[in-house]
């Protein structure tokens, strides 16, 4: 049989072009049936136990392999599958006549019910019962476990979508790209595949009829995934990705647009381990340091000389460039133990960013204190922001604090719908603001960011948040103030120049995206850029907004 070319669209991430063989990740497992069990429950219990510790003892190793955070994260699953409470729930269902597949699931959904309910961190941890709960049921019925496919070839993974314990496993040297038919732009897979530089298309409708062997030549640029492409397509998509890494190994220095307008390309950091990574990749400073990344362990507040040595460390490494350190934004995503308020039943609309700060005065001006010590002592251009502002009387509130300590250029984060709308006003106060797209896209649309139900409507294209920065560029351009991007926004290529379009001056991104927004917009002019922008404000909708900008970037 002859196969046909076929294509199927999906939302890409990033800008790569690969062809390979496709490996499915398998299907989750059905629901085991309610039919009583033909087995004695001393046979039943013997299965269920055996698979329970095989399981743990699986996870485990897989740590081993893969080290660092994967470790903990897989450590802690093994837990899961290990837990004594659970075999017991697990014995007393067997017990009453139920099978060892169906105690186990039940078992499981029962810890998973509590772990909801409680809200919170534990909430979000109920995902990862029902994935050791699969694996768990798979080991006793014999059939493939969930899970990336073991292979020393590589290989293009297809997945309904990835589960934390598979995406910590993933060897990038042997998984050229990545496929899900759910998830969207934000989703855990986007944003891991955007960090690694890994090509993605996520929610790709159609690829159920994937078989593994299939060829498929995958293009997260136009997000099109052409299943057993001619070999003439093979052959012109190779070539245009040989031209395309030729471009980007080209492009070290800093943005520039072509017609010669400069737009300030930097790097989101976390630590002065991470700005080695932006220094390689030619960032002209940083746009984004979150400090509270240096701090999630901390039981109790650092102090000033700690925290003076920790930013010290990154602005040596940024001699007369940009560094633009945001003071702590704890709560929600990121709770710090000693700055956020437990049980809070919405954190994300709760005391969390500059809220917790003014909260705890005494933490924000050491953090100041210590940030304005480290500048002096450094040749660096320290720059200080805080996270979400939402009025003005805060803008106004955090830039008097950070005058009272000698730090000379303070500007706010504009994540909330309000201190987009206000703009203008909070730019007579601060000094530069800085746009923060994933919380902007959220509090826009009103979709938590860490919830994978909602994760269709964490779309920054959405012409609603698009709106938004632009009331931001055009308080921009009537103070001659600067306007930065900081989101997962700045690091695709083709939003970028839409962003530039809308009045951004400066984009901040995590290091490995940096070489493909520079390529991407040195293709277009300023001007170009502002009709690009307009075409995606006038769309009804995010998919809209993108259709009407990305035929520009295919010619
Ligand atoms: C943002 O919200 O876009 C941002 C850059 O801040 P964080 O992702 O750290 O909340
Ligand atoms: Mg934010």
């Amino acid at each position: 049989m002859i196969n046909t070319e076929k294509t199927l669209t999906g939302v890409g991430v990033g800008r790569g072009l690969v062809v390979g063989s496709v490996r499915r990740m398998p299907d989750p497992l059905p629901e085991p049936a309610r039919t009583p069990s033909a087995m004695t429950p001393a046979d039943e219990l013997a299965r269920a136990t055996t698979a329970l510790s095989a399981t743990a003892k699986d996870l485990r190793a897989r740590g081993e392999v893969a080290g660092g955070v994967a470790k903990e994260v897989l450590d802690a699953l093994a837990l899961m599958a290990d837990d004594t409470m659970l075999l017991k729930n697990v014995t007393t269902r067997i017990e009453a006549g139920t099978t060892a597949e169906r105690s186990v699931f039940e078992a499981f959904a029962e810890f998973a019910a509590i772990m909801e309910s409680a809200g919170g961190y534990m909430a979000e941890r109920a995902g990862d019962l029902g994935d050791v709960a699969n694996r768990v049921i798979a080991r006793i019925l014999g059939v493939s476990a969930p899970g990336v496919p073991q292979s020393t070839t590589p290989f293009v993974l297809v997945a309904r979508d990835l589960a934390p314990a598979d995406t910590a496993l993933l060897d990038f040297d042997i998984v050229q790209a990545l496929v899900t038919t759910d998830g969207g732009p934000t989703s855990h897979t986007a944003i891991l595949a955007r960090e690694k530089g890994l090509p993605a298309i996520v929610g790709v409708h159609g690829a159920e009829i994937l078989v593994d062997g299939d060829t498929v030549l995958v293009d997260a640029r136009q997000g099109e995934l052409v299943v057993h492409p001619s070999a003439e397509r093979v052959e012109s998509a190779l070539a245009e990705a040989d031209a395309r890494a030729a471009a980007r190994a080209t492009t070290a220095g800093p943005g520039i647009l072509a017609d010669g307008h400069k737009i300030s390309l930097l790097a989101n950091i976390g630590s002065a381990t991470s700005a080695v990574a932006a220094v390689a990749a030619h960032a002209e400073g940083i746009g984004l340091f979150r400090t509270e990344f240096l701090f999630l362990d901390s039981e109790t507040a650092p102090s000033v000389d700690v925290q003076q040595a920790e930013y010290a460390a990154v602005f040596e490494q940024f001699g007369g460039q940009k560094v633009v350190v945001r003071v702590l934004d704890a709560g929600a995503d990121k709770p710090l133990p000693f700055l956020t308020d437990e049980g809070e039943e919405n954190p994300a609309l709760g005391r969390r960013g500059i809220r917790a700060l003014f909260a705890h005065e005494e933490i924000l001006r050491n953090q100041l204190t210590a940030i304005s010590r480290a500048a002096a002592a450094s040749s660096a251009e320290v720059w200080v922001m805080a996270p979400m502002i939402a009025t003005v009387d805060e803008t106004e509130m955090f830039v008097g604090m950070c005058r009272e300590v000698g730090i000379s250029t303070a500007g706010v984060m504009i994540e909330v719908p309000s201190s987009a709308l206000l703009a203008d006003r909070i730019l007579e106060v601060a000094d530069f603001v800085s746009i923060g797209t994933n919380d902007l896209t959220q509090y826009t649309v009103a979709a938590d960011r860490l919830l994978g139900s909602v994760s269709e409507l964490q779309d920054p294209w959405n012409p609603a948040v698009l709106r938004l920065i632009r009331e931001v560029g055009q308080a921009g351009e009537q103070s001659g103030k600067p306007v930065g991007v900081c989101g997962e926004a700045a690091a695709d290529p083709m939003l970028a120049v839409v962003l530039i379009g809308l009045g951004v001056t400066s984009l901040s991104m995590s290091s490995i995206a940096l070489a493909d927004v520079r390529a991407e917009i040195s293709r277009f002019t300023l001007v170009e850029a502002r009709k690009l922008a307009e075409r995606a404000l006038s769309a009804r909708n995010s998919a809209e907004a993108r259709a009407a900008v990305s035929g520009a970037f295919t010619q």
